[in-house]
């Protein structure tokens, strides 16, 4: 593996047609198109090397929730087959090896700057370029401006009292240090039960002395029944690929759901067909019948499905009783997808706190105390998640036509038209942006059709010598209101989730990402009309000659 590093190098500066932000699956497919279109491309990127989220989430236990024949890209055929998953549900380094693999095969290293994170970006109205700068002290002036920053790549520590005030060594799930960890002889306290300290738990808990755990919200959890992948199973793999792509780069891509009518089955029949998927596993238990997301009855039958499952592995019953999720339907914050972790409760290593009945009061020097107790920690994790979808866009100094800031045209939640732009902010693209699927979907088929969505618009830009596109004020309030029509119908605004902003405090409580079905259908149409919804201007579009890369 090529190391990306860039240390030492001189400053970026000059005109160039696009800068990209972030090196992850997004960025690294966003590069690949320009390229190809002959785009000249900037790339920057914080961490030193590729890999986005894959690159920071280097916790013990970290696995992707989607199955990965379907966590791969779809653009190449070739690199499909070239690649060779080990697992059905790949485990990090593995995923991070796939980023590398793609990196190497496409020479995208050369396109990107990294250890190098973009602090501003301001549009110039009357050259209707975007000038960019960064901590490293490069400055360009870029015709098109790409957000591929991620949606869940900002972490936060929760401001509990003391917080920063630990002796021992902290550390977050979301920023886990590259060397790895060894916690064996340690006491060690876990705060946050998500999808990150769901699936860490229960590899702490194979090499720590003791484990704490503080929950504050008990989650559903599905087991993965991760198993080694089969020649077999990538066979039944491309008989179905052509399906496969069908669905995806079909006119639904959206939230699906499974046709399935709960209404019409027995309570036996029903019982029967969770069974069958919490046998088979994963996040797909949602998809067991239609209308889990939509109807409350159905969805408490499939959270009383899961409560009974938890009551049945975990032993000590006052632990089950507290690992039973009883104040949000299920879906409705992201499910989460574990290998062993109720059963980790029956080590006799591991506590579970209830912070519900005993909350944090403080973090101390030595550990945590709750209003009921002392705990005194060798180290100490926070698996407390990331200021979702619009931390990392707003933590960037954007500032679009006539000065106007990204943060306060988002005090009220982001605004979004088809979560690919933004109005206010011209030649600014923000790939699987809020108000689009995104984190309801596959995100590689959201990249996918994002980055292709992009480049399609910025090629007919170029053939049209055009300069600005700009999103309508109005086009963008109907959709954003249609964003929230449909969320509107579902149970998810009844979690008190990061998908709802809820998880930061003082943050607006939008329904970000969008559920409705026939998203590609709409951007589609969009682009066959010409770009319904955005106004497109511009005289002499004059290519930008000078190499900015840096050397
Ligand atoms: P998360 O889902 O936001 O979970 C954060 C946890 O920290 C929650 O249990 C939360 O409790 C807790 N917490 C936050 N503030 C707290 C406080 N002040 N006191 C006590 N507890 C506190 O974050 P995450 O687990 O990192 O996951 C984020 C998302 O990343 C997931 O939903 C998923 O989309 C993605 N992810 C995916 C995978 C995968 O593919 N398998 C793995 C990891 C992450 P409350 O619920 O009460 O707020």
């Amino acid at each position: 593996m090529a190391d990306g590093s860039k240390m030492g190098r001189p400053p970026i500066g000059g005109e160039i047609d696009a800068v990209v932000v972030g090196a992850g699956f997004g960025g690294m497919y966003m590069l690949v198109k320009l390229r190809a279109l002959g785009f000249s491309v900037q790339g920057f990127e914080a961490g030193h090397d590729v890999g986005g989220t894959w690159y920071w989430n280097r916790y013990p236990g970290a696995r992707c929730d989607v199955p990965s024949l379907f966590y791969s890209y779809t653009w190449s055929e070739e690199l499909q087959k070239a690649w060779r998953w080990t697992e059905k549900y790949a485990a990090q380094p593995e995923i991070l090896r796939y980023a590398n693999h793609v990196a190497d095969r496409f020479d995208l290293r050369p396109l990107i700057a990294f250890e190098t994170r973009v602090v501003a970006a301001q549009f110039d109205e009357t050259a209707d370029r975007w000038r960019v700068t960064t901590d490293r002290g490069d400055e360009l002036l870029a015709r098109w401006l790409i957000m591929a920053t991620g949606c869940l790549s900002t972490p936060r520590k929760p401001p509990i009292s003391g917080v920063d005030s630990f002796q021992g060594p902290t550390y977050h799930t979301g920023a886990w240090p590259h060397e790895g960890v060894d916690f064996s002889g340690m006491r060690i306290g876990v705060i946050g039960t998500g999808s990150s300290g769901i699936q860490a738990i229960p590899q702490f808990a194979k090499q720590a002395e003791h484990v704490t755990v503080f929950q504050r919200t008990a989650n559903y959890s599905v087991p993965a029944n991760n198993t080694p992948l089969t020649e077999k199973d990538i066979e039944d793999f491309w008989k179905m690929y052509p399906a496969y792509i069908a669905m995806v780069k079909g006119p639904g891509m959206g939230f699906g759901g499974n046709p399935a009518n709960a209404l019409a089955a027995t309570p036996q029949e029903r019982r029967q067909r969770f069974e069958e998927y919490w046998g088979v596993g994963g996040a797909g238990f949602l998809a067991a019948w239609g209308g889990i997301i939509t109807d409350i009855d159905i969805n408490t039958e499939a959270a009383d499905f899961v409560r009974g499952k938890i009551g049945e592995t975990v032993m000590d019953q006052k632990t089950a009783e507290s690992l039973k999720p009883n104040d949000h339907p299920i879906g409705t914050k992201r499910i989460c997808v574990d290998i062993d972790y109720f059963q980790t409760y029956n080590r006799p290593n591991v506590r579970l706190v209830n912070l519900k009945e005993t909350p944090i009061a403080e973090v101390t020097p030595t550990g945590v105390r709750t209003t009921d107790e002392t705990f005194a920690f060798d180290a100490l994790v926070f698996a407390t998640g990331f200021d979702a979808m619009t931390g990392t866009l707003l933590a960037i100094d954007i500032q679009g036509a006539g000065g106007a800031k990204l943060k306060d045209a988002w005090a009220e939640g982001p605004k979004a038209y088809l979560g690919l732009a933004v109005a206010g902010f011209p030649n600014l693209f923000t790939i699987t942006g809020p108000g689009s699927p995104s984190v309801l979907s596959n995100m590689i088929n959201s990249i996918e059709q994002h980055v292709e969505w992009i480049v399609g618009c910025l090629d007919h830009m170029r053939g049209q010598r055009l300069t600005r596109i700009a999103a309508d004020p109005d086009a963008q309030e109907a959709w954003v209101a249609h964003v929230r029509r449909v969320a509107d119908k579902t149970l998810f605004p009844r979690a008190a989730s990061w998908y709802m902003g809820a998880n930061i405090p003082g943050k607006p409580r939008v329904f970000m990402p969008y559920i409705g079905s026939g998203y590609r259908q709409k951007c589609e149409t969009v682009a066959a009309a010409g770009y319904e919804g955005f106004a497109l201007t511009g005289a002499a579009l004059t290519r930008a000659t000078e190499d900015v890369h840096a050397p």
